[in-house]
């Protein structure tokens, strides 16, 4: 069954986005214009929870700046993508409330991080006027995936609240198997593990994302760090049996990133 027909959730959507390469925060296509038709297609949040695949830490984190700033966390683009300032505010109340959710697993406030790419490339899109509070969850490498379930699903009361929770990362993500000739395509084996992952979404099938590997040599290839593919994990953690699944994009960056974005309302 891929959709619930039950009374829509009360709660606020969650999102997995795919962010692919940083230069889609200053392009124009297809990705890009989806995220602006997402954001619009609901009410405003009270604050965006962002977990990004590209803040990895030993511990869990929460930023709580009232001004987070904008980091340029890549090397070798373009001066104009360093130019790119994401003045949104930050909310150490929501930041703070996030920690007390997450009292059990020791989690740690801080101002020494600020909004990553895997956050402002996305949201630069969604919500130009950068008129939402953001804060970022960071990814602690040294839990188990199970784990991250656990932690996912102590949010919940953030999305009763009006808080939107938004993964970053890619399903597919292989730095090293990039085929730059290729721009919108995807390789045998991406595709491969990219519907593994729709399949076990649609039928409701954490078990199966958490234990991805079973899916063979596609997944060690399409996952070779974790750091891209936790975020997704979130989004399970999160999901409700009135939640209507759907995949809002899917597409394919140089080969070896897969854009799938992910979406329960
Ligand atoms: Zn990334």
């Amino acid at each position: 069954m891929t959709q619930t027909t039950c009374m829509a959730s009360l709660a606020t959507p969650v999102l997995f986005l795919g962010h692919g390469s940083p230069m889609n925060a200053i392009s124009n296509n297809a990705f890009t214009s989806k995220l602006a038709e997402l954001a619009a297609q609901f009410i405003k949040p009270k604050a965006i929870c962002c977990i990004s695949a590209h803040w990895q830490t030993r511990g869990v984190y929460i930023l709580e700046n009232a001004r987070p700033k904008t980091l340029h966390d890549f090397l070798g683009f373009p001066a104009e993508l360093y130019q790119v300032e994401y003045n949104a505010p930050g909310s150490p109340e929501w930041a703070q409330e996030t920690s007390m959710l997450l009292a059990e697993h020791d989690p740690s406030l801080t101002e020494q991080w600020g909004l990553d790419h895997g956050t402002w490339s996305i949201l630069r899109h969604m919500f130009p006027k950068a008129d939402v509070p953001v804060f970022q969850m960071s990814l602690d490498l040294s839990r188990s995936i199970k784990d991250h379930l656990e932690l996912a699903r102590e949010l919940k009361a953030l999305r009763k609240k009006g808080v939107w929770i938004v993964g970053s990362g890619n399903i597919v993500h292989n730095l090293g198997r990039l085929d730059w000739g290729n721009t919108r395509r995807g390789h045998e084996w991406a595709h491969v593990f990219d519907d593994y992952v729709r399949q076990a979404l649609e039928e409701d099938a954490p078990d199966r994302l958490v234990n991805f590997r079973q899916c063979g040599i596609e997944a060690k290839w399409s996952v070779p760090t974790l750091d891209h593919y936790l975020p997704l994990i979130y989004l399970l953690g999160l999901r409700e049996p009135s939640d209507t699944l759907s995949f809002p994009y899917h597409g394919f960056e140089f080969g070896s990133i897969s854009m799938r974005a992910v979406l329960l309302q």
